[in-house]
Order: C-alpha cells, then structure tokens, then sequence
C-alpha cells in the first residue's frame, strides 16, 4: 500500500516531464529585446540539444537541461558563454537570455511546418574593425606657436565661451570652459556648432589629460563631427567623424585611432603626442554633392594635417560613419553642424581651444 502510493506520483510526474520534453522538440521564432531569435531542439529526457539562431550568427547550444518544466542552455557567442533559460507556458515558449549581467525576455512560438528558420544578419561593430598595418610613428615635435585665426575666419571658441555651440536638444552646451580652454562634461551629451558649414578649412585644437588610464577606445575618445546631420534628416548618429583618442602608445583598430576618418580610413602615420600636450588638427572638408533625384553626385573629401603632419590625403568618404554595419549616403544634404563628441568612455576629459573655420 506504502509503496503504491509512492508509485503513483512519480509515474505521473515521469509521465508529464516526458511529454513537456517532446513538447520541446521542434523550432521555435520570436523574439528576445528586439533581436529575432530561433531555436532548434531536441529533448532526450533530461538533456536538449540543438542550436540558435541570432542576428549574430548560429550555432549549437550547450548544456541543454530540461527541468520540470523549465529548460536552460548556453550559446558561446563569439567567445562570449550566453546563459538562457525558457519556460514552456502552452504553445509558446517564454525565453531569457543574460549578457553583461542584463536579463532579456521574450516569447517564441511553434513554426509552421516547413517554413524555414531563417533570421536576418546584422552587423556587429567589430567586423569593421582592422588592426594592420599599424600606422608608423612620427615625431610631430613639441608644440610651439599657435595659429592665430586669420582676417577672414568665424572664431568657433575665442577661448572664452561657448555661445557658439549647443547641446543635441538645442539647449546651450554645458562643457566648462576654464582659463581659455573647454572641457568635455561627461554625461552632459556631444556639442554642436550653432552654425552650419558645407565646405571649409577648420582648425581645432585637443588635449588628452596627461594623467590619462584607460586603454584602446576607452582612452581620451572625442571626435570631430565634420557635419552633422542627425537632427536635420532625422536620421539617428548619421555624421562624418574624424576621430580624436589618445593614440599614443594605445594600440586599438586602425581605422579607429586618432587622425582616422572613424571606420573608414586609418591614418597614413601616427603623429600623436603625448598626454598632457596639445595635438592640433588643420582639416579641409568638401562636402557630399548630390544628384537632383536625391542619388549621390560626388562623396565628400577631407584631408587632415594632425600636428602638422599629413593624415588624410584628400580621403573620398564612402558615406556616413557608422559603428556597426557599412558606411552609406543615405539622404541628399546641404550644411551641417560640426559635432565635439562626449564618448562617454569611463577615462578623464579631454579638451579643446583655438578653434576656428574659414568657409571654402
Ligand atoms: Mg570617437
């Protein structure tokens, strides 16, 4: 009688994991945040197996465990483990995934038989990423004389305030200026020319924090925004970026380090100096043409002199900078603002004088 009692429980409970394992099976879409996910599985008892589908790749998942009716796996995503756990709730499944110790959700449901598992590929910023060949050092020397703006230049920051640049929502930019010199206010957003340019020689100097840590892209990273147009066509991080970064003896991707035109062309040499000196960009920027249907004319130009030392040579841009995916003209502009970026890299402040731009 004891014994029966105990039986009857645990074949039904045996009974139940079984069929929550076979319910299991198949392939599952939907979505976790706003990435399309699919799943594959097979469940054996206790144990799944099968594979993932991200807009980042697909591959198998490990350590598939079904328990009771919640399951778990990991997916090495590009080296990094991605811990998931899901839950059968009916015909869907309810999905979690844990990366950078942030937990997502999202639902899957059944697919149709013989529809096929396909999901969209997005880029992933490292996939623009290159690292040779590493641009060669060149001593630019010490900084001796400024270049004072000359007749026919509109001063950008006479060194006294910053009346000439808002913040992106239009309010006046909070950087602090300090003894004939500003620097950025991390968290306080990227600041922008009140007045838009289309073709121009700009001058700007920078200066990384001598007591400067960090290291790659989390060292002094700014940038110069040649025009941009976020706000004008309403298009999210649509500019042209020279980037700015302490690239003195700071190893990162080369199409990322100071004097590159950001994701697109790596410096022809390395003219940086040290922290706690000032490095002065001399840049000529030729803005895109476009045709009248809306179609590209001519892309823009830049050549960039970094401490007086040729950087780019009259670079054909080949569309807007972008972090993730490929560069693109996506829409006809005229002028635009130029862009300081705050990077929000956890690294000291950097800051900038003399800056000045003489309409071409
Ligand atoms: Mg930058």
């Amino acid at each position: 009688m004891y014994k029966q009692a105990l039986l009857i429980p645990v074949l039904v409970f045996s009974l139940l994991s079984l069929s929550f394992a076979a319910d299991l099976n198949g392939r599952w879409i939907g979505k976790i945040g706003n990435d399309d996910v699919g799943l594959d599985l097979k469940a054996e008892g206790k144990n799944l197996s099968g594979t993932i589908h991200t807009p980042y790749g697909e591959g198998p998942i490990g350590n598939g465990k079904i328990k009771g009716a919640t399951f778990s796996f990991t997916y090495a995503d590009n080296g990094i483990i991605i811990p998931y756990t899901g839950k059968l709730v009916g015909e869907k499944i309810d999905l979690s995934r844990t990366l950078g110790g942030k937990e997502t959700i999202g639902t899957l449901d059944r697919m149709k038989e013989g529809d096929p598992l396909r999901i969209a590929q997005r880029m992933r910023s490292e996939m623009t990423e290159y690292w040779e060949p590493v641009p060669r050092v060149v001593d630019p020397g010490p900084y001796t004389n400024m270049v004072k703006a000359p007749s026919d230049a509109i001063v950008l920051f006479d060194g006294k305030d910053l009346s000439g640049w808002k913040s992106r929502d239009g309010s006046a930019a909070k950087w602090k200026v300090d003894n004939g010199v500003f620097t950025v206010v991390k968290g306080t957003g990227d600041i922008s020319t009140r007045q838009k340019f289309g073709d121009y020689q700009l001058h700007i100097e920078w200066k990384v924090p001598e007591d400067i840590q960090g290291e790659s892209q989390s060292r002094g990273n700014s940038g110069v925004m040649l025009q941009d147009l976020s706000s004008d066509l309403h298009l999210r991080d649509y500019w042209y970026e020279i980037q700015v970064l302490d690239s003195y003896n700071n190893p990162t991707y080369v199409n990322g380090q100071a004097g590159s035109v950001y994701k697109q062309s790596p410096p022809l040499v390395n003219a940086m100096r040290k922290p706690g000196e000032w490095n002065v960009y001399d840049i000529t920027y030729t803005a895109p043409r476009f045709n009248e249907d809306g179609s590209l004319h001519t892309p823009a130009r830049v050549t960039v002199f970094h401490n007086g030392i040729l950087v780019q040579n009259n670079f054909a841009l080949r569309g807007h900078t972008a972090n993730a995916g490929l560069p693109r003209y996506m829409a006809p502009h005229g002028k635009g603002s130029i862009t300081l970026q705050d990077h929000g890299d956890p690294s000291k402040a950097i800051s900038f004088r003399n800056i000045w731009i003489r309409e071409l």
